[in-house]
Order: structure tokens, then sequence, then C-alpha cells
């Protein structure tokens, strides 16, 4: 019963609200950011994100996790430092080494050093399980894990790759300052709701 106070509230403060039917927001996220020609940052706690990072088109994540006043710039340098796996191959090392906050299980006996390296060898997730089906550059030991792995294999990648290329159509107008008189309905509504000191902050920060 929140969600239409939220929407209320980023329409006071002239912010668009862009949803897809059956998808996430990182979703919105992942194909806004792929649509834009200009710099993107993209502020957010959740690490899924990390695959869109893109140095060549000046792609970063604001990786909030560790809370607002320790903000971390992610760039291609950042994800290769953290992980040992480029932002593009992220989605595939996530799948394999799995992320409880997402209930992800990934595959079982595989952590972020094991994912690292197959990533590095076999360049993806499709590399990885052709070099599984072989045995080819492969112990015995991951070829095992792997194999029997292969039911969420199939599956876990949709769930994990963001979208890039939903049908959207970009919001026309940038987010500006509030008039006088928004800023009044704005303050009115946030009184309504009682909505505090984050709202009193998005107004002041609308207001300069
Ligand atoms: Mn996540
Ligand atoms: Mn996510």
């Amino acid at each position: 019963m929140q969600i239409p106070v939220i929407r209320e509230a980023l329409a006071a403060l002239r912010i668009p609200i862009i949803g897809v039917t059956a998808h996430e927001a990182d979703d919105v996220i992942g194909t806004l950011a792929t649509l834009a020609t200009m710099p993107v940052d993209i502020v957010t706690g959740d690490r899924d994100l990390f695959q869109l990072v893109d140095d060549a088109r000046s792609v970063r994540v604001i990786y909030t996790a560790r809370g607002m006043s320790n903000l971390e710039i992610v760039t291609d340098q950042t994800v290769v430092a953290k992980y040992g796996v480029l932002p593009s191959q992220y989605a595939d090392f996530a799948t394999l080494r799995g992320d409880a906050s997402d209930g992800l299980p990934g595959v079982a006996g595989v952590g972020d050093k094991t994912a690292a390296t197959l990533v590095q060898a076999h360049g993806d997730l499709a590399g990885i399980r052709a070099a599984a089906e072989t045995g080819e550059g492969m112990s015995a030991s991951v070829r095992n894990k792997m194999i029997t792995a292969s039911v969420y294999l199939d599956v876990a990648p949709t769930v994990v790759k963001v979208a890039t290329a939903l049908d959207i159509v970009p919001p026309a107008d940038a987010i500006r300052a509030l008039d006088p008189a928004e800023q009044d309905a704005a303050t009115a509504l946030a009184e309504q709701w009682n909505l505090g000191g984050s709202m009193e902050r998005a107004i002041a920060a609308l207001t300069k």
C-alpha cells in the first residue's frame, strides 16, 4: 500500500516513472542505459547491474551498498579488480557463483575464484559448458559439478541477464528544478503522508 504514495511523491517531484509489465526494474535500467547516447550513471546497491558497466560507452555504476556517504564508482577496471572478469562476463560469472541476496544458488562447489577462472579460461558460459561436454581443458571435478548443475544452468542465465532491448520510449522530459507552486505542492504532500527527511532532501535538491 506504499506504492501509490511513492508514485504520488515522484509525480510531485516531476520524476518520470517507467515500468514494463513482467519485467524487473533492472531490465528497464538495462534498456535505458543501452539506448542512451550520453554518459550514464546507474545508482544502485544491486551487483547484478555491474553487467551493464561499459567504459567505452561511459556507463558506470554508482554502488550504494556501503551507504550513501561511502559511494563506490564502478568501472570496467573496478569489476576486473573485484572479480577478475569483465563487466560483459559478469552475468555468467554470477550465474556460476550464485548470489544469496537474489536467492540464486549457483553451481554447487563453485565460488568466486573457480567461477572467475572458468570464465577467464573459456570466455563465457557457453564455452564453459562446451568444455564440460568434451572434458577438454577442464578438471574432472569441475566437469562433474557443471554436469550436475545442467538443469540450473539451462534456466539461470535468463534470470541473471538484464534485458537491454525492451520496448521503451525514454521520457521526453528531463528532471528539472521545481517552480514555487510545485515546491509547495510537494511539501504539502510530504506533510500529508509524513514522508520525512528523504522527501525534504529531494525537494531541496530540486529547488536549487
Ligand atoms: Mn541482485
Ligand atoms: Mn537485480
